[in-house]
């Protein structure tokens, strides 16, 4: 019963940093519903993409368009209200917070919509504690919790048994789980995955991919652009890769066009 959520558009995004130029008139659409895989050497500008698209860092030059709205100058917590969630490169650690509350913090974008945190999951000890303070919260926190409880069921046995646990203390992997985990319970439109299964194992990361397969099975509608070095998991699951190099646009294509393409070889190479 969700609403489609439209093409992810963008056109000519353009990100300096001082004299470095992480993102060159980057163009690209993503469909509604799409699966597209992101990859690139590091220092490619594909991290800078994510941060461009969910307003953390703003272009300076180009659009970017998600269905009828332009995010191109809305600051974080507004994209967050419009369906846009995203898990970060590096997990951050959830101090003072069990695995399930660090879940909850994920349906705040539900309960107060874009605008009155001052900045979306930047410090998250303070947006729970906002959070769960919330007339909003005590009204609906028994959904939540079954949603946030479902999440966490998602990943087999990996999380919920650890529900109650301090987030700290989760493995290297189960944080990146976590991560995952708190940007699916928002119900997002379109999820921004930079790098999931970095430092994950064979086992972990096939379990990953085959969560994020059946994620992209169950909601049709659901957008996921994934950011991805391992090339057999973007074969797995991608229907489009883009390969970035030196913050532009290298190729956009099929993974079996994409990874046989001369010019991506080259790029990773470095030659
Ligand atoms: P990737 O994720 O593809 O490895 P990034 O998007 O993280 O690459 O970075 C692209 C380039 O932009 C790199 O040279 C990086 O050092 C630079 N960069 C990214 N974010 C910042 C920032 N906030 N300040 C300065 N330079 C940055
Ligand atoms: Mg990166």
């Amino acid at each position: 019963a969700h609403r489609h959520p439209g093409a992810l558009v963008l056109e000519g995004v353009t990100r300096r940093f001082g004299g470095l130029v992480a993102t060159n008139e980057v163009t690209f659409t993503v469909p509604g519903g799409e699966l597209l895989a992101i990859v690139g050497p590091n220092g490619a500008g594909k991290s800078t993409l994510v941060q461009l698209i969910t307003g953390f860092v703003r272009p300076d030059a180009g659009r970017i368009r998600l269905g009828p709205h332009d995010l191109t100058r809305l600051p974080p917590e507004r994209i967050s209200a419009l369906g846009v969630a995203r898990s970060f490169q590096t997990s951050r650690v959830f101090p003072g917070l069990t695995v399930l509350e660090s879940v909850l913090v994920g349906t705040q974008v539900q309960l107060i919509g874009g605008g009155r945190l001052p900045r979306a999951f930047n410090t998250l000890a303070e947006t729970a504690s906002v959070l769960f303070g919330l007339p909003a919260y005590a009204a609906r926190r028994r959904l939540l919790e079954d949603r946030a409880e479902a999440t966490l069921k998602l990943f087999g046995d990996r999380l919920w048994p650890r529900r109650d646990a301090p987030a700290f203390s989760l493995s290297y992997a189960n944080r990146r789980r976590l991560e995952i985990a708190r940007a699916l319970v928002a119900e997002p439109d379109l999820l921004l995955l930079d790098e999931p299964t970095a430092g994950m194992n064979p086992t972990e990361t096939g379990e990953l991919a085959d969560l994020i397969a059946q994620l992209h099975a169950d909601r049709p509608a659901l957008t996921i652009v994934m950011i991805e070095h391992k090339l057999q998991v973007v074969r797995q699951l991608a229907s489009r890769v883009i390969v970035m190099n030196h913050g532009s646009v290298l190729v956009d294509a099929t993974p079996e066009e994409a990874l046989a393409d001369p010019r991506v070889v080259t790029a990773y190479l470095g030659r």
